[in-house]
């Protein structure tokens, strides 16, 4: 492949504290050079890419996915996970272990590993259970799963209520030094609930979840990470009392980081009400109240990342009773234009959510994935180009992914990824977007 010359762009890597105007040159899947201003490249033959008026960042993590192979490959496929991914503006994947079989074995840990190498588009991270079969009974053989290369551990789906087993797994942590990832959520509090517990939910004459569903079990989760110093990952955050929570126990010294998803930092239960089943989401959208400290929290460092929690499900599954739709939400192809809002109404800036989406979850994959997140020469080379101010209507006939199931459909969002680049190859570009000469894989 002819080395790959980006130019024209808005360069941000926030690992490297870079913010201008520059040009980067891809060889052999590595960053070659980065030229700052009109710097010329060390080399003249190569393919070129005009990002003019495009930002020029590294490829997005996702620390929290749902691809659903193996055993729910009618909601999605690694497949077809991947290339969502891509069109989201995602190198690299991290995926949860509610399959079928779970993740709770070397086998399917390696299973999901051959099929992304044979099958997927950019990087996939597997996620083991913490619990065999990811019941909360017994631990799974964490020292296996280490080996075969899982980035962290989770019963996600469900959360990990057994405090004992929660405990020798924040142990285990300390010495594997891989993040136990929980879905904090009293399930005694929450049993029966569809969405937020407030007027909304009382005037649709659904269950609510409240706040402190969350806020319990992420009090406790943080008190079992003081006691064993092991880390504690808590996934999606929703509540203004969690966010609280985890401030406090950072100032203490705990180790602890923190996600938030785009749709929990951007829609309200509101979305209930206007879009029915396709905004049924666990744990469910909150209130303005909640999404200003979430925002808040991503701003002074207490949310370390933003994740996209991406749970594709079928269609068939999702147009039924609110009642009986499962919860999720297809989350890789709005994730860029949806956040890009918080931009453009100067909730957060364009270097903070860039190292949201880059720098800080590439921190907590470093361990077992190292060097990636940054466009520092010699690094590898995955790159995402996106339009800051491109207007674009979401349109889930256009989606990679299976899951159709947002309650983002037909919004109009200002922001679009127009190209992604993985290990120095295309695999995805935007169809407005040219590309001078041959770039192998588009
Ligand atoms: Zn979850
Ligand atoms: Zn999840």
């Amino acid at each position: 492949m002819k080395p790959l010359l980006i130019q024209n762009g808005r360069i941000i890597d926030p690992g490297q504290k870079l913010d201008e105007p520059g040009s980067l040159l891809i060889a052999g899947g590595k960053i070659a050079w980065v030229g700052r201003g009109k710097e010329s490249p060390p080399e003249n033959n190569y393919d070129v890419i005009d990002a003019k008026g495009l930002i020029v960042c590294p490829g997005f993590i996702d620390l929290h996915c749902h691809l659903r192979q193996p055993g729910f490959e009618g909601k999605e496929t690694i497949a077809t996970g991947t290339r969502a991914a891509a069109r989201g503006g995602f190198t690299t994947v991290c995926c949860m272990p509610n399959t079928e079989p779970p993740l709770d074995n070397k086998d399917t840990v390696e299973f999901v590993k051959a099929t992304a190498a044979a099958e997927g588009v950019i990087r996939v991270l597997p996620i083991g259970c913490i619990s065999q079969g990811r019941v909360g009974q017994d631990l799974s053989d964490m020292g296996a799963l280490v080996l075969a290369g899982v980035i962290g551990f989770s019963d996600d789906g469900e959360p990990a209520l057994n405090s004992p087993l929660l405990r020798r797994a924040l142990e285990y942590s300390r010495f594997c030094k891989l993040p136990i990832i929980d879905h904090c959520e009293d399930t005694d509090l929450s049993r029966g609930g569809q969405m937020n517990e407030g007027e909304i939910s009382a005037g649709l004459l659904l269950k609510g979840i409240p706040n402190a569903a969350e806020d319990i079990i992420v009090a406790r989760d943080l008190l079992l990470a003081g006691l064993t110093g092991g880390w504690i990952h808590i996934a999606h955050t929703t509540t203004e009392g969690a966010v609280d929570l985890i401030r406090r126990a950072k100032e203490k010294g705990v180790r602890v980081t923190a996600e938030a998803t785009p749709h929990h930092l951007t829609l309200t239960e509101e979305r209930a009400k206007s879009h029915g089943a396709s905004a049924k989401v666990n744990p469910p959208l909150r209130t303005e109240r909640d999404i200003k400290a979430l925002i808040q929290g991503l701003n002074d460092n207490t949310i370390d990342i933003i994740a996209t929690d991406h749970a594709p499900h079928t269609e068939a599954e999702k147009h039924q009773a609110f009642e009986l739709a499962p919860f999720g939400i297809s989350g890789f192809e709005t994730a860029l234009g949806n956040l890009m809002g918080l931009v453009h109404r100067k909730e957060l800036d364009m270097v903070t959510l860039i190292t949201k989406l880059t720098a800080a979850p590439a921190r907590i994959i470093g361990k077992s994935c190292g060097g990636l997140g940054t466009l520092a020469t010699g690094s590898t080379a995955d790159v995402t180009l996106f339009d800051p101010n491109l207007e674009w209507t979401v349109d889930t006939k256009d989606f990679a992914s299976k899951g159709k199931n947002t309650p983002l459909a037909g919004e109009k969002l200002k922001g679009k990824v127009m190209a992604t680049i993985y290990g120095g190859k295309v695999v995805y570009k935007d169809e407005s977007f040219g590309v001078k000469g041959d770039t192998g894989g588009v």
